[in-house]
């Protein structure tokens, strides 16, 4: 560092200045300024909500550490409270024992370290995980889950399955699905209907009794509060001592006596940062799953790459399988993730437009990129990812596994993002395109707000034609050629009548599209996990370029690397650890 200018702004702020990294509007080489004043304080900031946050400020609290806990958005939950709250923590839980399952958090740590896992896409899901990160949280699994039951989580009262994860562990049955019980959901404003409301699994019935214990014992939450900088002593060294954070235009700092958890959820929706991972990912990927309710933005990475920490485990974040990428589910809307529809009484249904609509059988479409052309089977699905018994027979470690793996790469996605070969990267939006008949089929109701035709996620017309020439949004970049359109259905029709589709191999197409009126349904992939994140060790201390902790700062969650696992279970553990460690440092005063 500039020693004059350190100096300078040292002197210039007095003895208790500080540096502060300058707002993270853009990933930018941040600029340092003096802090001279806090506004809030407490021993413990956590910074998100989400499945890492509360947890994180829960264990805080209650270990006598006064906490704040930060959220950006205006309700708290971030995407665990959007979930399905199926929820794979282990290594000898309660329910586990209960039902005879034999588990252990070396059984559990073997899992998630196993080399010999292989997807058919030819990835492996557990190699290239951080054994600290896995060990700690294969020793914490159980623990972790007591502690939600104790807490007010409510469990569905059956034996743990494989139902809702991925890369949970091949040897035993670790989902367990949080009951929505009475809670209001935020998909739809409303409770579940009483009948199913101890057996549907939802993240609403994870989150809200999390937010009640948090309430209940004292964190401090802050709504619409957006972290926008992590305080460091200095830039690139010292302890972190607290943070900015934007409230509705206003910028207060926030010192944390003790430490401050990252709990963020990750960087997906970060177009440049997304794209350091895979340059494919560019601007039309809009859709992220768990949108509009909260975003992954990567600010708390950010934050933490300005004052030096490091990234971690970046092979996840690119590798084929789980759901960093995902086929969507619901067309015609932005946020088409399959599992996830808004309906009107949603707070944010504003934001999100339309419910989508959903596709059960890929028979009733054909998809095309922005030139009007076919380019994949539509049935072809996402990829896969190892779950409970997903290899049969197993032995761990064992390279005879591989052996059973069937290599058959699943490339629907890759197809799709593949572009139309004119130099730049990004497919481009995707089109289900598909007739009056298939709306009858598959009992669509093709009108707001079921699809968005305001947002430019939805066309129709009366011919194919008028059809392409309507199919005008800001992620079309070049316009669809009519007649591209009209030879790919007039070729798609020659499948059905011959049986079999000599472009893709689609299983046998069924329907021709000859009905008008024609529809346009966006039907881009959508983003999802992220699975890698900033260096944490087996604290969840975050680490920097030289592998040396940052004093005072934690991550757990999506925004953390070193662990590839869809979610829940290594996002609320990663935060009970986090919670325990940040209240046990000692206070700066
Ligand atoms: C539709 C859907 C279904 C899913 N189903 C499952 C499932 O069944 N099982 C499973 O294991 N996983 C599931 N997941 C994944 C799981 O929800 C996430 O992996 C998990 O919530 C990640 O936890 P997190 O704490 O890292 O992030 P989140 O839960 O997303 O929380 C992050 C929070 O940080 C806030 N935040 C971000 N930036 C800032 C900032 N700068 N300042 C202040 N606050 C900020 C966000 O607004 C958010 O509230 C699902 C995800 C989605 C979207």
């Amino acid at each position: 560092m500039d020693v004059k200018r350190r100096g300078l702004l040292l002197g210039g702020a007095g003895a208790s200045a500080i540096w502060a990294i300058a707002r993270l509007a853009k990933p930018e080489p941040a600029q340092a300024q003096p802090v001279t004043r806090w506004d809030r304080e407490a021993d413990v900031v956590v910074i998100g909500s989400g499945a890492a946050g509360l947890p994180a400020a829960i264990v805080a609290q209650e270990a006598g550490s006064s906490t704040i806990l930060v959220e950006a958005e205006k309700d708290i939950g971030g995407h665990a409270i959007t979930s399905g709250g199926n929820v794979p923590l282990g290594g000898g839980t309660s329910v586990q024992k209960k039902y005879g399952i034999a588990d252990s958090p070396d059984l559990l740590f073997r899992d998630l370290t196993d080399w010999s896992v292989v997807e058919p896409n030819g990835f492996p899901d557990y190699r290239y995980n951080d054994r600290e990160i896995i060990r700690a949280f294969a020793d914490n699994s159980a623990a972790c889950f007591e502690w939600l039951v104790a807490h007010g989580v409510i469990f569905v009262d059956q034996a743990p399955d494989a139902r809702g994860g991925n890369s949970v562990g091949n040897s035993v049955p670790r989902e367990m699905h949080a009951a929505v019980m009475d809670w209001p959901m935020v998909q739809t404003g409303k409770p579940a209907d009483p009948a199913i409301q101890a057996t549907f699994s939802s993240g609403n019935g994870l989150m809200r009794p999390l937010e009640a214990a948090a309430r209940r014992a004292g964190v401090d939450i802050l709504l619409e509060h957006r972290m926008t900088a992590i305080h460091r002593e200095l830039p690139h060294s010292g302890p972190v001592l607290g943070i900015a954070v934007d409230n509705n235009g206003a910028i207060i700092n926030i010192r944390a006596r003790k430490a401050v958890v990252i709990a963020t959820g990750g960087s997906t929706g970060n177009v440049n940062f997304r794209r350091m991972f895979d340059p494919r990912l560019t601007e039309e990927y809009c859709g992220l799953a768990g949108m509009p309710w909260s975003n992954q933005d990567a600010s708390g990475e950010i934050a933490a790459m300005a004052i030096r920490a490091s990234l971690w485990g970046l092979f996840n974040q690119s590798a084929e399988f789980g759901y960093s990428v995902t086929k969507a589910g619901m067309i015609g809307c932005q946020y088409g993730y399959r599992n996830l529809q808004w309906m009107p009484g949603s707070a944010v249904f504003a934001r999100a437009r339309a419910t989508g609509l959903p596709v059960a059988n890929w028979q009733n479409v054909i998809l095309v990129n922005m030139l009007g052309q076919r380019f994949f089977d539509e049935t072809a699905e996402q990829f896969t990812a190892n779950d409970y018994n997903s290899i049969d027979p197993y032995l761990q470690g064992s390279w005879r596994n591989v052996k059973t793996v069937n290599y058959n790469p699943r490339n629907f996605l890759n197809a799709a993002l593949a572009g139309i070969g004119d130099g730049h990267n990004g497919g481009g939006p995707i089109w289900a395109i598909f007739d009056a008949d298939a709306v009858a089929r598959a009992r669509w109701e093709p009108t707001p707000p079921n699809v968005d035709s305001d947002g430019g996620f939805f066309f129709s017309a009366a011919t194919l034609a008028e059809l392409a020439n309507k199919i005008v949004m800001k992620y079309q970049r070049v316009a669809m050629p009519p007649e591209n359109l009209q030879a790919t259905v007039a070729r798609y029709n020659s499948f059905v009548d011959s049986g079999i589709d000599e472009d893709f191999g689609k299983p046998k197409p069924l329907y021709k599209i000859e009905q008008p009126p024609f529809y346009a349904a966006w039907a881009t992939p959508v983003l999802h996990d992220t699975r890698a994140g900033l260096r944490i060790n087996a604290r969840c201390q975050v680490m920097d370029l030289n592998g040396e902790v940052i004093p005072g700062l934690y991550c757990g969650g999506e925004s953390a690397g070193g662990f590839s696992q869809h979610g829940l279970a290594r996002a609320t553990c990663q935060g009970f650890i986090a919670g325990k460690h940040a209240a046990a440092e000692t206070a700066r005063l």
